[in-house]
């Protein structure tokens, strides 16, 4: 019984995009139908491996991941899939696990209702397979986008949720209607703003008023989220957040359009979101009746920008960006207390001041403290330059060494690996080559597979310029250095902070929680890391 001796992997797969090629086979099913093809055929079933909710053309799924580790490590010498798709829906990949890995690591592997099993040969029409279900993922994802453009054109949205002050249209699909029983919390999120508040100010009014956020509401109607909110304290029900806020102030649903593709996915394989820009936006206009007015929004939106560009000008913002907490690293924001005395600004945690003590505490810093610290450090460090230069640099090279060795080692041995497989597959090249030549295989075959490799040649190529590239920028660490050095000194022992002067030397600074001692002293650590090259201090 040579069988019992497979250490087998029964492995399964589900993901939502499975369900738009109607082939929707439940894990529960995919289980079923594997263990018991086990059983039968006498598999020692070792571990199940499940992954629910990836894609087929992603090979990063975390359970595939650690199979492919127990294959590593010889725990597992056989692999059972439902079908070929639910090993994975990407050629390339696919033939590299089946024609390469497999044979060199001896893994058996079987897909059950494809009828195919290493052990037995592999039929001609895998590679088609492959092909075939790389062109399905493809195909899907093409139809789902043309058919949302049309829907989106005809001045349907898709939504979970809708947007607060809207609620579902109850006879028209993928419609909005005014929900009246909320269409006031918009209507006073504009009144505040359009009277001078800027968002942080509507933020804390609307906190101050208890008014339900929307999370709340749908979940006091629909009972989502209730991990968020069934056991939260009262005050959960309206913890309105800055970006909320500022994102209502700019939605154009409340003026009654609707805007798609705000965002894309990279690539039909790679599931990465990035925003796009507006001139990409599809905008559709009168798709719903509006909330607020055109001259309403239009005159938020000015003030908005108007706010913005103030912040910008304004002296005292010149660590705008600079400084994190330590302890959540969320910005610091800077405020300034007017109402007593000696007015002061100061900067506390801007997760803190927007969430509450629940979610960070003060980090409370004022203005002149910091500025008096980060000041006198860099008058340290100018200082240190223009004594002993040569002196300066080895410290600064060691302190930055110790950073990025780390990071150097993983490059070099992603480059070796890189090489190696480029050198694997130059070898294969020439094997089939010789095959072909011998006439072992087909002409057409040779073809087939030579495109392949060729392709795997090219992207080994374009991986390994990227590669080398990223391994000069680390060993650009001295010149790095020299750099810093050459601007700190230039900064001539500076007596004054300028924007520019913080942001040519440092690349954040980072406030942690004061240290209160019983006698009334406190202890606050503050640390600069500066550009280039880190902490030094
Ligand atoms: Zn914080």
């Amino acid at each position: 019984m040579k069988q019992l001796n497979n250490n087998t992997a029964i492995y399964m797969r589900l993901s939502r995009d499975d369900e738009n090629y109607g082939d929707s086979v439940s894990i529960e099913t995919q289980r079923t139908i594997l263990t018991q093809f086990a059983k039968e055929n006498g598999f020692h079933v070792v571990d199940e491996y499940v992954d629910d909710g990836w894609s087929g053309t992603n090979f990063e799924r975390p359970s595939f991941q650690r199979m492919m580790d127990d294959v590593e490590s010889g725990t597992v010498n056989c692999i059972i899939t439902k079908d070929l798709s639910r090993f994975g829906r990407e050629h390339v990949m696919m033939d590299y696990y089946l024609e390469f890995y497999f044979p060199e690591k001896k893994v058996r592997y079987i897909a059950v209702s494809d009828g195919e099993d290493t052990e037995k040969g592999l039929s001609d029409f895998v590679p088609f397979k492959n092909l075939f279900n790389e062109w399905f993922a493809k195909d899907t994802s093409r139809k789902v986008k043309t058919s949302l453009n049309a829907k989106f054109r005809a001045g349907e949205r898709t939504f979970a949720y809708a947007p607060i002050g809207y609620k579902k249209h109850p006879d028209i699909k993928n419609k909005l209607m005014i929900d009246e029983e909320t269409r006031w919390i918009v209507e006073k999120i504009y009144e505040l703003a359009l009277l001078g508040n800027g968002s942080a100010k509507v933020t804390k009014l609307l906190i101050a008023e208890k008014i339900p956020t929307p999370g709340y509401l749908n979940y006091k109607r629909y009972g989502t989220f209730a991990n968020i909110y069934a056991d939260a304290p009262e005050e959960k029900s309206w913890s309105w957040t800055i970006a909320q806020v500022k994102s209502i102030l700019r939605d154009e649903t409340y003026i009654g359009n609707s805007i798609h593709y705000r965002e894309t996915n990279v690539s039909f394989k790679n599931k990465h979101r990035v925003r796009k820009d507006k001139s990409e936006w599809l905008r559709i206009e009168g798709t719903h009746e509006p909330i607020i007015s055109q001259s309403d929004f239009d005159k938020v939106q000015g003030q908005i920008a108007s706010r913005r560009r103030e912040r910008k000008d304004s002296t005292t913002q010149i660590f705008a960006g600079l400084v994190k907490c330590a302890d959540c690293g969320w910005s610091l924001s800077f405020a300034t207390k007017k109402q007593c005395k000696t007015p002061y600004s100061y900067f506390k945690c801007s997760r803190y001041s927007s969430l509450g003590k629940a979610y960070c505490s003060g980090h409370f810093i004022r203005y002149d403290t910091l500025y008096a610290y980060v000041l006198s450090r860099l008058q340290f460090w100018s200082g240190q330059a223009h004594m002993d230069e040569e002196k300066l640099l080895k410290k600064l090279l060691n302190a930055s060494d110790r950073e990025t060795g780390v990071i150097r080692k993983k490059q070099e041995s992603n480059l070796k690996r890189a090489e190696k497989r480029k050198s694997e597959v130059d070898a294969l090249f020439a094997r089939l080559y010789e095959d072909w030549v011998a006439g072992r295989i087909t002409e057409y075959n040779f073809n087939m597979l030579s495109a392949k490799y060729q392709d795997e040649q090219a992207q080994l190529d374009e991986q390994l310029k990227g590669l080398k590239a990223k391994l000069n920028e680390t060993r650009q660490t001295v010149s790095d250095a020299e750099k810093w050095m050459s601007y700190v000194k230039e900064a001539a022992y500076p007596t004054e902070l300028t924007a520019s002067l913080l942001n040519t030397l440092i690349e954040k600074i980072v406030v942690h929680e004061a240290d209160r001692h019983e006698d009334g002293t406190a202890e606050q650590e503050i640390e600069i890391y500066y550009r280039f090259i880190g902490k030094i201090d």
